[in-house]
């Protein structure tokens, strides 16, 4: 199998690392590493059409994708999830194109799936034998999926909030699992002082150089998708980020080949008013976040107090002149029934974010009705049953 993956580079002091050794963050600067490839090799090897008769997951964008070894890769067939019109909530937000782009149909349930895919597979060809994971949830059961794929003994830490079906969902694939009191951020403190006395690999958000290459496939699908064209807004629930950094990625990958031109979607960084550091940051211009202090929100996936790679997801954001939203716990919830309701879709409590925040932006006049937004949904709903109660 060919492969173009050529070094890896900190994001902050562009110092290149070996990726033919595990890495994790620069050594020099503690920056978030990014995989580069050889582009130019990418643009003659493969071309637009060659992905017709391909698999129909996120590998078939492998010559783009960090494994030199086809038998080193583990998948379920992740990716390549649909984009559905949404035709009647659309109309009735006062949207003529809305599209849910649904990471909801995909293994273990989230499209963090994506991420541990990559990572995994990563870990096999390195020979990585043990890993663990700090999680809000959905993190921590793609980790144990793909690694009892791989083979690889898994260790997950997650915070006593966590819904108990993600936990047993991790118990089921046979990892180690540790609840926390506290947040993310106590759960990323017990799995550092494992890492820092060598009993594992840590595949922590950002702290690990692969998980945002699998992440960055839902730029690749969206485009493909769209036909090598690029929808005008996409409204993303943000968390620890490796989303947005991934498909800001991903098209500039997608340009460099010269598959796409001209303008960028614009990203809308959602958050809940329970934690929103990443949305305060670029609402008061700054390039890092300050910690959020009681984290609380129904959205797991967004209670991230202060992502690892802040200055990554706001210069994104900032680079498609994109901006950010807040929405309400309540506005979330009631967000997710009223897809659920017209449209028979139930989604997470994360996309349902994405949902609340489109009056508000049409509000502000940030979106226009007559453009094309697409809304990531990261996950399926059945594994929230709180979302389902009435309050
Ligand atoms: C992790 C997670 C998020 C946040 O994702 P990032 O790309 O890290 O910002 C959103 N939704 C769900 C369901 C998640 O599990
Ligand atoms: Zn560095």
């Amino acid at each position: 199998m060919a492969h173009f993956l050529s070094h890896l580079e900190c994001s902050k002091c562009s110092r290149k690392h070996d990726p033919n050794e595990p890495q994790t963050v620069c050594v020099e600067c503690k920056g978030v590493l990014l995989a580069r490839y050889d582009l130019d090799k990418v643009a003659k090897a493969l071309s637009k059409n060659d992905l017709r008769s391909r698999v129909g997951s996120m590998w078939r964008y492998r010559e783009l994708l960090p494994i030199k070894e086809e038998k080193n890769i583990v998948t379920l067939g992740e990716g390549f999830t649909p984009i559905l019109q949404l035709k009647r909530l659309g109309p009735k937000l006062g949207f003529k194109h809305l599209f849910l782009k649904d990471d909801g149909q995909i293994p273990t349930g989230s499209f963090k799936a994506r991420g541990m895919s990559a990572a995994i597979s990563k870990c096999k060809e390195l020979g990585i034998g043990k890993v663990a994971v700090p999680t809000a949830g959905n993190a921590g059961a793609a980790m144990s999926a793909y690694a009892a794929q791989a083979g690889i003994e898994a260790h997950v830490y997650m915070p006593r909030e966590t819904p108990e079906v993600i936990k047993l969902e991790c118990a089921v694939y046979g990892a180690q699992v540790t609840v926390v009191d506290g947040t993310i951020a106590d759960a990323g403190k017990l799995v550092g002082e494992g890492t820092a006395r060598k009993v594992w690999f840590e595949m922590s958000t950002m702290k690990e150089p692969y998980r945002v290459e699998g992440k960055k496939t839902m730029g690749f699908e969206i485009a493909e998708q769209f036909e090598w064209t690029l929808p005008d807004v996409i409204l993303y629930p943000t968390g620890g980020g490796t989303g947005i950094v991934g498909m800001a990625k991903a098209f500039d990958e997608l340009e460099s080949i010269g598959w796409i031109k001209g303008a960028r979607p614009r990203f809308v960084a959602v958050q809940t008013s329970g934690c929103a550091p990443i949305a305060k940051a670029i609402q008061d211009h700054k390039g890092n976040c300050d910690f959020w202090e009681n984290a609380k929100t129904i959205a797991a996936g967004l209670r991230v107090p202060k992502p690892y790679a802040d200055y990554l997801i706001i210069k994104a954001v900032n680079a498609s002149k994109g901006t950010s939203m807040v929405v309400s716990e309540e506005e979330l919830l009631k967000s997710v029934k009223l897809l659920a309701r017209t449209e028979g879709n139930w989604i997470c409590p994360e996309g349902g974010a994405t949902i609340a925040s489109l009056p508000h932006l049409l509000e502000e006049g940030v979106v226009d009705r007559d453009e094309n937004v697409v809304l990531y949904n990261t996950g399926v709903g059945i594994l929230y049953q709180e979302t389902a109660r009435e309050p």
